[in-house]
């Protein structure tokens, strides 16, 4: 029986007194939507008619389904990290993978959870990052994608993700696909309350190989419509002394579809944004997620120094 369903009234957060770090919910009870007064429920984040108490996949040795870091950050930006953790849940057991398998690209973003905790010290911007791995469920996909929960990834098939039942996909979606979800649009509701449109980062990772083909780029800036970020990031990064190869929308494009975190909490709302995707091998150690930070961290600097892009985007 979770708290919900005994009256326990779940915890909200206090938004005049933010900790620093804030976790999502970790105990089965507290992932109950059964209740009418939980607050996943209340956001409509709950799809209707999901009202039966569904147990959360998150065991008590398992970590939360999102982290929020430097929660008191004062920048009006938000980074955001849908694929920083490796994690699978115990209750999917690897997903019928060898440990070594986790290590690797296809199972998350390598690099990119330091790259982050060091750009929100050095921004001191508020992070969102998630808790658990892509291939559990991608977080930067929409329920309606094949990928969400792939059962190939990189030519790799993933046992555990083969014939899921309908109800083990809606544990999943509830367990770390909406309290995800959730975390973003309450660090953006807080903006909001004081009056701020803020800046949307969101930071990958991409592994240097795929199918044969040696990515030349060592950073990828990903947009569609909106280029008040892009644009003059691009151009400040190949600036840079060091004459770095910048992809404009490579090695994936941000008009496609797959960018669902950019085009549902950003683009939607015309919030600024840019995702950033950075070659797995200049970040896979703490001096090159360190270097790195500092090198986004300048060129995006001046870019969101400008007070003009606080906006909400109006196109044509
Ligand atoms: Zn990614």
């Amino acid at each position: 029986m979770c708290a919900a369903c005994t009256g326990v009234t779940p915890c909200s957060l206090d938004r005049d007194d933010y900790p620093a770090v804030i976790t999502g919910p970790t105990q089965k009870e507290s992932l109950c939507f059964a209740q009418t007064n939980n607050p996943l429920r209340a956001s409509g984040l709950i799809l209707a008619g999901k009202v039966k108490h569904i147990e959360s996949m998150i065991g008590p040795e398992d970590p939360p389904p999102y982290t929020i870091i430097n929660a008191q950050g004062q920048a009006k930006i938000l980074l955001v990290g849908d694929h920083v953790s490796n994690v699978i849940p115990g209750a999917l057991e690897n997903l019928g993978l060898k440990d070594a398998m986790l290590e690797q690209h296809i199972a998350y973003d390598i690099g990119t959870r330091k790259l982050i905790n060091h750009l929100s010290q050095h921004l001191d911007a508020t992070a969102v990052l998630a808790g658990y791995s892509r291939l559990v469920v991608d977080l930067n996909r929409s329920l309606e994608d094949n990928s969400v929960m792939p059962e190939i990834s990189d030519n790799i098939v993933i046992p555990g993700n083969q014939n899921i039942s309908e109800e083990h996909r809606k544990q999943r979606i509830q367990s770390f696909y909406t309290p995800y979800r959730k975390a973003i649009d309450m660090a953006l509701q807080r903006f909001r309350e004081n009056n701020v449109v803020p800046a949307f980062i969101a930071i990958h990772s991409f592994t240097p190989q795929m199918t044969g083909f040696s990515r030349p780029w060592h950073v990828g800036i990903l947009w569609d419509k909106d280029p008040r970020i892009p644009l003059p990031l691009m151009q400040r990064l190949r600036a840079h002394p060091d004459g770095f190869n910048i992809g404009d929308n490579e090695p994936y494009s941000g008009k496609h579809p797959a960018d669902y975190t950019i085009d549902h909490h950003a683009e939607a709302a015309g919030i600024p944004h840019v995702s950033i995707e950075i070659r797995q091998d200049l970040v896979n150690t703490e001096n090159g997620a360190e270097r790195w930070a500092s090198i986004l961290h300048d060129a995006l600097r001046d870019v969101l120094a400008d007070p003009g892009l606080y906006r909400v985007w109006q196109s044509l």
